[in-house]
Parts: structure tokens; sequence; C-alpha cells
């Protein structure tokens, strides 16, 4: 190997939903409280260049990273656990792998060879993995293949495994994540899946050296004896992985297996430190016994699968203990909310924060969701299309722009109030093009957005391709709307808010990107202090 990295591959066996990020994100917890630089990479088999392009109802949220890397949700975990960034190179797909293998071969770069599965695809999905830890920058790589061992999809990202386990073999391990279900009527856990996706596993030449057995009730010492003897591994590298109340128990659960001391002692590192994970410990504490209570609607269009609001679920968690709050939330359906039910939906809430999103679907609810909020005093957060969503509210019933609109929905309003920026106008792809990854963003002082951040300049991350349309800025803040936030170089506005009214924010990046349980976002922390403060509390 041309460092000193190691490399732990996570595969998944029997089904999909095994929470493979979560183990994987809880292991990187444990190692990096050891002391051990750690990063995770996620390979997804399918041939979508980036999940930027799909529906969340196939793939749930898309998460973004600093440098406008469009990945899977699964980066959202790793970032919360961890608290490190992570990048493009962190999230590889079929598509990518496949699309930088063609564009060699029409360089020539293959000197007139048939370009194959293996070894031309195999090597660029190595290259990758390798990559992510250029010049020995981590001590350990995570890498989780996506999918489930057996697809058809998935056999090049084993392949690529089987052949550095043969090359590095003293660098590399592989965990493999398998069910162990109960069955009722037999009244005991079962075996056999795993013992399956083993074999699976050894007839592609790998054989797994940990085995993470997800299941519902204990896995005794007769249990572990027969896995570890159908599937050869020790004994003390059958763990048991059960089901957990929250995702933040995962990291623990696993200690108390020593999943981290077997990684350790299987990759020949020195087990003797033992994990620090007193902020870890101190934020479940807080978690599981909150001081108070509150209520807020998340209003979105796709509430029927929570996921893909992943990242700001998780944030308002965070921003919950931040603020010693079990913040409840209620899921309220955009294309549900009208001008006849909304008093009615949103009573009683302490807050209201209105998702991302694009498209018409939904939007009209939105409007009235912002509406209800900024005439009741509740606290409002929008995010992205949500902020967008309370300019065009405010256009229409404080500036009687009556037709107000963005013209993502209507390119003829009269008043484009949201408009496309510039530099989009000429773009045709859709994939990839939208404005992605960190910007800066100047603070205007003695705002609530300055008072929650307490800094004056912040980078956040963006994904839109409208934004608020400077000619109606002057008019917005005559009128009690102004903009607390802007880009230094472009002026955009990436920040609007009410000062009089008592916590109204809109965004147009997405603060719950960079939301972590050590870093808690600002503005959310912000706006649940807020509605605390609503409910009279504080
Ligand atoms: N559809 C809006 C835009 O493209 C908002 C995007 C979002 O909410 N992420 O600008």
């Amino acid at each position: 190997m041309s460092n000193s990295t190691k490399y732990v591959f996570v595969t998944g066996g029997v089904t999909s939903s095994l929470g493979k990020g979560i183990i994987s994100a809880s292991l990187a917890k444990l190692l990096q409280a050891r002391g051990y630089s750690v990063t995770i990479q996620k390979l997804d088999p399918y041939i979508n260049i980036d999940p930027g392009t799909l529906n969340p109802y196939e793939h749930g949220e898309c998460f973004v990273t600093d440098d406008g890397a469009e990945t899977d949700l699964d980066l959202g975990h790793y970032e919360r656990f961890l608290n490190v960034p992570t990048s493009q190179a962190n999230n590889i797909t079929t598509g990518r792998i496949y699309q930088a293998v063609i564009e060699k071969e029409r360089r020539g770069e293959f000197l007139g060879k048939t370009v194959q599965v293996i070894p031309h695809i195999t090597d660029e999905i190595k290259d990758r993995i390798q990559e992510v830890s250029k010049e020995g920058k981590f001590d350990i790589v995570i890498t989780e293949i996506g999918g489930t061992v057996g697809d058809i999809e998935s056999l090049p990202y084993v392949e690529a495994v089987r052949q550095m386990l043969w090359e590095f073999e003293n660098d590399c391990i592989v965990v493999h994540l398998t069910l162990v279900p109960y069955l009722a009527a037999a009244g005991e856990l079962k075996t056999k899946p795993t013992q399956h996706s083993v074999k699976q596993m050894m007839e592609l030449g790998v054989q797994p050296d940990i085995l993470c057995c997800r299941t519902e009730y204990e896995l005794d010492l007769n249990l572990r004896r027969k896995i570890a003897k159908f599937c050869n591994v020790s004994m003390n590298a059958v763990i048991e992985s059960r089901d957990a109340n929250s995702i933040y128990d995962v990291p623990l659960l696993m200690q108390t297996e020593e999943l981290d001391k077997v990684v350790l002692e299987k990759l020949g590192l020195p087990t003797k430190s033992s994990p620090n994970l007193s902020n870890w410990k101190s934020f479940l504490e807080t978690l599981k016994n909150p001081d108070n209570e509150v209520t807020i609607g998340l209003i979105g269009k796709y509430v029927e699968l929570k996921d893909s609001y992943k990242s700001i679920s998780e944030s308002i968690i965070h921003a919950g203990v931040a603020n010693s709050t079990k913040v409840h939330v209620h899921w309220i359906h955009s294309e549900k909310l009208t001008k006849s039910n909304v008093k009615k939906e949103l009573k009683g809430l302490n807050g209201i924060l209105v998702a991302p999103g694009f498209g018409s679907r939904g939007i009209a609810g939105k409007i009235e969701a912002v509406q209800f909020a900024r005439e009741n005093n509740i606290p409002f957060f929008g995010i992205c299309l949500g902020m967008q969503c309370a300019v065009i509210e405010f256009a229409r019933n404080v500036l009687n722009l009556d037709d107000a609109h963005t013209t993502e929905i209507d390119e003829s309003t009269k008043h484009p109030v949201i408009s496309m920026m510039e530099e989009q106008k000429t773009i045709a792809n859709m994939g990839g093009t939208m404005r992605l990854g960190a910007f800066k963003c100047q603070l205007k002082p003695k705002t609530k957005a300055s008072h929650a951040y307490n800094i004056d300049k912040v980078s956040e991350r963006h994904r839109h391709r409208y934004e608020f349309n400077n000619l109606y800025l002057k008019d917005f803040e005559k009128a009690g709307m102004i903009a607390s936030g802007k880009n230094p170089k472009s002026g955009l506005v990436e920040i609007i808010e009410i000062p009089n009214h008592p916590w109204f924010v809109g965004t147009q990046f997405h603060p719950e990107y960079k939301s972590t349980v050590d870093n808690p976002h600002p503005l959310f922390v912000s706006f649940i202090r807020a509605t605390l403060i609503n409910k009279k509390i504080i």
C-alpha cells in the first residue's frame, strides 16, 4: 500500500435497511474517540452519477458537502457523528466510475486494450477507495458498500474488495452486516440467513472478518458460537446489533460489544487506549432527560418519507438537546394545507418550519403556513424554498403585489420576487448544475442571525437555482423584511428576517447540512429557543 492507511469494508447481506450507515458511523466514532483519524466513504452501486437528480421518494434526502457534491444521505450521518466534513471523494456511484473509465477510453489512455469490468472498472473502484486518504491523510478509512451482497450491480465492488484484501492483506478487513430474524412461530432467532449470506460472500472470494448481526433479541452464547462456527469467524467477532431507541445510542452499544477493539486487533493496531466519549454521553444524557418540551410543525411535501428531511430532523434533535428540550415534530403535508384549514392544522404549535423543495406541488400550502406564522407571531424558520415562500408571502400580503411569485413556478409573473440566477439561465443539463456547496455569508449586525451565530461572517451550503430578486430589496426593507445575510461577493440575499416578529428567519442556504452532535447549528438552536419563549417556558 502506498501509505499506512488501514481499510475497513462494510458490506450488507440478507436485506437492505440493516443500518450499515449508522454502524459505519458508530464504528468510526469509537475509533475517532480513541484518537485515530477516520473517514467514511460510501460506494453506491446505482448508475446515476449522483443522487442529485433522484426524487426524494426514491432515495431520501440528497446531502450536500462543502465542495458542492450532491451525495447519499449517509454522508450526513458520517458528518453528524464525526464532526468532520466529507467531500465528493466520500461518495462514489457506479455512474461516476463508468463515466471516468469511458472518458479515459475516449482519451486513448487504455492504449488499444479491450476495456473490461475486470480490471478497468475494478481498478477505478480501488483507486477511488485509496484516493479518499491520499498521502496517508487518515489512519483508517471505512468504506461502506451500498446495496446487498448478491445484487448484480454490487458485484464489481465486492470484486474490488476481494482484490484489495489480497493485495494488502494486513491492512484491510471486512465487516459484514446481516439479519438474524426472530421466527415467532418457532419462538427462535434464526441464523440460517446469516450463514447463507456469508456463503454468498465466500463464493465471491471474500471471507468476512467480523459479523454484525442485526437482531431484535439478545444473541446468546450458543447462537454466537453457532454463527462463529458456520461462518469461519472468531467468537468475539460475532457482534450483536440490537434495535436502538436512538441512532445516537449505537456507538455505545457497539462499544459494549467491543466492535472497535476487535476491528483494531484484526488490523494489527494497538487497543490499549479507551474511547473518550464524554461529550457524546452527556449529549445522550440530555437527549433522554430533557427539562422541557415543545411542538413544532414541519411543513413539506415529502412528509410520508421522513428520510427526505433527515438532516433537518437530526438538526432539530441537536438543537433540542442544546436547549435541554424534547422537540416533538408534527409532520404536516403542504398539499393538504389550505386557507380554510390552516388555522385548525397549525393551532398550538410553538414553531413552524417550512422545508426546502422543488416545483409547484404543495407550494400554496407552504405560503399559507408562512402567513399564519407571520401574523400570529409564531417562531418561523424557512429553509431554501421555505425562505422563498416567506418572500412571496410577504410580497403578496404586505407589499400588496398580488401575483408575486417565483419564476420557478410562474415564469411570466408580473412580480418575480424570486427569480432564476443569471448564471443559471444558460444551463441545459440538470445534474450537478445548481448553485452548490459552501459560500460565504456576511451577517448584518444586531439581527437575529448575527445574535444566533455570534460572529459576523459564516460559510453555509447551498443547493438551488433561484434567488431573492434584489430589485425588490428596498421595498421589502422599508416594509419590515430585511436581508440579514448577504453573499459578500455577489450581493445575493442569503438570509431574510422580520425584526418586528419574535423569530422569523429564512435562509437561502441549508443550515441542516452543518449541524452535528458536537456543533449543533446556531440558527436551529436559536429557533428552538424561540419556541420555548413562545411556550412561555423562558
Ligand atoms: N426550488 C428552489 C430553487 O431551486 C429551492 C431549492 C431548495 O429548496 N433546495 O431555488
